[in-house]
């Protein structure tokens, strides 16, 4: 039986413990304490201290990117970066219907319509030549922009998402925001540390945003960042989200509507302390995912899910899709495992299933309807991957 043989495998790569194996849980094994300690101990854990021009520092240098703007988290910081491009109240933006609901979420605080594209099997994320072909057919292109002629509305941006650390196929998906006259921004919240030909994603977006919420690969307890190559856009988003205070020594005047979506120093300790450790994280979770691959490899019915060619993963979330013929097992596969302590969690429930998203513009979704009731999340950590042991 498939669902007991997946059970097996699991048990045999993971370690032999009392309480249940989550699906990811952070690891604090570096300067964690050390930073936080020094925030307690000089006062410096909210709006004033080094870390987070140190974090912001470390995140651009790491990801390659020009400019990186620390801020509470990773939805706020998609809000923020979509404001950025260019998305104003009624238009659409076009967004894989198999994400976390953050990212239509923030689509909708800038009071625009989320408009739903289909994934692709080799990536997850969105699928390119299938989102040209629709847009040819589906599109209007006039003075101001791409227009969908069935809502009226203009089609301003595309956010492409990394599903579970995956780089999704950035150039082609660049060529037909090139094409269409429409701004991208990366959805990379789950794919720090993953790489799109040699190239750190979130590269590819105008502006582009990262999540360290305690469940993504490093995490500062809640947290998230803009990433952009372009500096006064990043001028302008520390500014809006440092509540638009125009800086005096005492005087509190501000220029516009700002957020208070800056991230507190407290936070960009942890972050710092993280960021440090990542190459370890990626190391050991890469051991992990080839431990995985190696051993579900000869089991009929599912496939393990490796990164793209053209991709250095992160493996934030490992994946098994099952076949077609063993879809129908996806909830016992569930429920034997998480019995068993061993936690897996099935895909997001697809945006346009959703109540709030019901009505949104779409294309055909087969292949994303497809992937949602084959697939299935393993435990991931990075504290599970620990090398073969030398024969
Ligand atoms: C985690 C996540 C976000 C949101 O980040 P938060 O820090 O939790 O607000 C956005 N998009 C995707 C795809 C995510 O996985």
């Amino acid at each position: 039986m498939l669902p007991e043989k997946i059970l097996n495998v699991l048990k045999s790569i993971l370690p032999q413990t009392k309480g249940p194996i989550s699906l990811h849980e952070p690891c604090f094994a570096g300067n964690e304490w050390k930073y936080v300690k020094e925030c307690l101990d000089t006062g410096w854990v909210s709006s004033v201290g080094k870390f987070v021009d140190r974090f912001e520092n470390m995140l651009a240098e790491y990801t390659g990117a020009k400019r990186a703007v620390a801020m509470v988290n990773g939805t706020a910081a998609l809000y923020i970066a979509l404001k950025y491009a260019g998305v104003s109240p009624n238009d659409e933006v076009l967004l894989p219907a198999l994400t976390f609901v953050a990212t239509a979420n923030a689509v909708s605080y800038c009071q625009a319509v989320p408009h739903f594209v289909d994934s692709e099997e080799n990536t997850l994320g969105m699928a390119p030549y299938k989102l040209f072909d629709y847009l040819k057919k589906h599109v209007e292109i006039r003075k101001s922009g791409c227009y969908n002629p069935k809502t009226g509305r203009r089609i301003k941006a595309v956010i492409p998402m990394h599903t579970f650390g995956h780089p999704v196929d950035l150039d082609p998906l660049f060529e037909v925001c090139q094409s269409f006259h429409l701004e991208m921004v990366e959805d990379a919240a789950e794919s720090v540390g993953s790489f799109y030909k040699k190239k750190h994603t979130g590269n590819w977006g105008k502006l582009s945003l990262f999540s360290f919420n305690g469940n993504k690969i490093i995490t500062t307890g809640g947290g998230g960042a803009i990433i952009t190559n372009d500096e006064s856009l990043a001028e302008m988003a520390k500014h809006l989200t440092t509540t638009a205070k125009v800086p005096h020594k005492w005087e509190f005047y501000h220029d516009q509507h700002g957020y208070n979506f800056r991230m507190p120093n407290i936070n960009a300790a942890m972050g710092c302390a993280q960021l440090e450790q990542l190459p370890i994280f990626l190391e050991k979770k890469r051991c992990l995912a080839e431990h995985y691959r190696h051993a579900f490899k000869d089991i009929d019915g599912i496939d393990f899910f490796t990164e793209p060619d053209f991709a250095q993963s992160n493996y934030w979330l490992n994946t098994l899709l099952l076949n077609e013929t063993s879809a129908h097992e996806k909830d016992t596969v569930l429920e034997i495992t998480n019995n068993h302590g061993i936690q897996t969690r099935p895909s997001w429930t697809l945006m346009h299933k959703l109540p709030m998203y019901q009505d949104c513009p779409r294309m055909d979704l087969s292949v994303a309807e497809n992937l949602e009731t084959r697939l299935i999340n393993i435990p991931s950590s990075a504290r599970l991957g620990e090398p073969y042991a030398e024969a």
